[in-house]
């Protein structure tokens, strides 16, 4: 039987786009993923839609797995000619038990690949403004495990050496035995005054930092209350972060803003709020789909030609209209005579990304505006085709017939409720780490209240910024008991993300 493969891939730090292009890909193709605390989750949104989850870190309810537990997952999955990822924070081979993991698998005859990852220990002082080296400061940088007891008689370690060492030290793993190794580091001929930096969940909306020298660090951290995990960082080039931080400064840096929109759409709004600084969490509660009934929809396309207007209103309707037209081999050629109005610019680019120029986009992104501009371009009588969704507001055709025109309307797909499981959801709204919930529609505020399900939607929300992409959205919102802070001006995806940053940059 095939034998499988396992890849042991270095997730990185944490921003999630700190993976590899080929640890991406890696992830792609895997039909087992075996992950623990330190790679991001998210990287599983990545994944095939059957691909297999497995979690060997520590959770509330179980035990950490051994490391012979986890060689075990390896070789079981890998036995079943299954491709596995193997995903670890980090750099797999930086303190990441992967040499072992590779150990086991050359021994079963299993084949494996070494993807490498951006290590922590670089990675997390970039982020936090510190470079590892520096011509002015520093030619070398060591990287040492601060697990293993300083004090312990046959330490691996060579204090003596690290002592003298003018070069950046990186410890990880260290924070529980940072008394200890700065006991070890001055005793060892350490100038008590050296600068030192803790950085704690560096690259994410978490990080943190406390710097000091190694006199006065141990105070300074229990005075804050940092724990693990952090990337110790001890040499002159701690400080250059006063200069150089940059992460911090990012307008939506510390937050994690939950994206609600369909999976396909998702990715305009995360990749933007990444851009800002802030982590995107995509949980859609909506999916796109096709309508129940196909034909309405190939018979308005067949007679297409004979419409004065097409009105399109969202970018889904439009990919719906052209994937029909395509899959019945109509020419876009038919279209010459028909012009088209947007609703927004999103829309407006979706069509023109077809090769058609759009005649009329309002000025204001709803329904009710649509009719005001367009009041001047149709004539009584005229035939409009309105492709729109199931669930659309019916105030567009009711204008749009009170305006004498002859319109047509069609379901051009369905938007359904996504089944996704909440579960990672609630424990994310109960540990607070979700900071802002965005709505882009209606019926994505309605999903989501739909997903927290009965548990206690004040205490669940509590502390949470609700942002909503308009006035319509807003209401449902309200409706629905939530405490919405921000409505956007512009009722668009950029409009949205503006109104996050003005409100957290007042
Ligand atoms: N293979 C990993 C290291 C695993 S050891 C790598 O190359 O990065 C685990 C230690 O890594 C933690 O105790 C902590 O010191 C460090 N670490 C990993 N991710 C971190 C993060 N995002 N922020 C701070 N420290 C991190």
């Amino acid at each position: 039987m095939n034998k499988g493969m396992v890849y042991l891939i270095g997730a990185g730090p944490g921003d999630i786009r700190l993976i590899t292009l080929k640890g991406l890909d890696c992830i792609k193709k895997a039909d087992v993923i075996v992950y623990d605390r330190l790679a991001n989750p998210r990287l599983l949104s990545y994944a095939k839609t059957d691909a297999k989850f497995i979690y060997v870190g520590k959770s509330p309810e179980r035990h950490t797995l051994t490391q012979d537990e986890i060689n075990n997952v390896l070789v079981e999955e890998a036995s079943k000619g299954l491709v596995v990822a193997r995903l670890k924070g980090g750099d797999p081979f930086v303190f990441g038990r992967g040499g072992e993991e590779a150990e086991v698998l050359l021994k079963e005859g299993i084949p494996f690949e070494i993807v490498p990852g951006i290590t922590s220990a670089i990675a997390v002082p970039a982020y936090a403004g510190i470079p590892v080296t520096h011509r002015d400061y520093t030619s070398t940088f060591t990287v040492i495990t601060g697990n293993e007891d300083p004090t312990k008689e046959d330490s691996n370690i060579d204090w003596e050496r690290l002592g003298k060492d003018p070069g950046t030290l990186i410890f990880l793993m260290g924070v529980g035995n940072l008394p200890k190794i700065i006991e070890q580091l001055i005793a060892h001929g350490k100038d008590s005054k050296t600068p030192i930096a803790l950085v704690r969940w560096g690259t994410r909306p978490e990080q943190e930092v406390v710097s000091g020298t190694l006199e006065n660090i141990v105070d300074e951290v229990n005075r804050r209350g940092l724990k693990s995990p952090a990337v110790i960082i001890v040499g002159q080039v701690v400080n250059l972060r006063e200069r150089l931080k940059w992460f911090e400064k990012k307008p939506l840096f510390g937050k994690r803003v939950l994206v609600t929109r369909s999976r396909e759409q998702a990715s305009v709004l995360s990749e933007k709020i990444e851009e800002l600084g802030g982590e995107a969490w995509e949980f859609p509660t909506i999916a796109i789909e096709e309508p129940i009934d196909p034909k309405p929809l190939e018979d308005a396309i067949k007679n297409a030609a004979n419409f004065d207007w097409i009105i399109f209103t969202s970018v889904n309707g439009v990919n719906a209209f052209f994937d029909v037209m395509k899959k019945l081999k109509i020419d876009i050629r038919r279209l010459a005579n028909v012009n088209f109005c947007a609703i927004g610019p999103k829309t407006k680019e979706a069509i023109e990304a077809k090769g058609i120029m759009v005649e009329f986009i309002p000025e204001i992104f709803q329904a009710e505006a649509i009719i005001e501009g367009l009041k001047d371009f149709l004539k009584p009588g005229q035939k409009v085709l309105l492709p729109r969704a199931d669930l659309a507001r019916p105030i567009l055709v009711e204008s749009l017939k009170a305006l004498k025109m002859n319109v047509h309307e069609v379901i051009a797909y369905r938007t359904v409720k996504n089944a996704a499981d909440s579960q990672e959801l609630l424990e994310k709204l109960k540990n607070k780490e979700i900071h802002v919930i965005t709505f882009t529609s209606a019926s994505t505020v309605r999903n989501f209240v739909d997903a927290l399900g009965s548990n206690n939607v004040d205490e669940l929300l509590g502390g949470v910024t609700i942002a909503c992409i308009g006035p319509i959205t807003a209401q449902t919102a309200r409706k629905l008991g939530l405490a919405v802070d921000i409505t956007a001006e512009k009722y668009t995806i950029e409009g949205l993300v503006e109104s996050l940053v003005n409100y957290f940059n007042r």
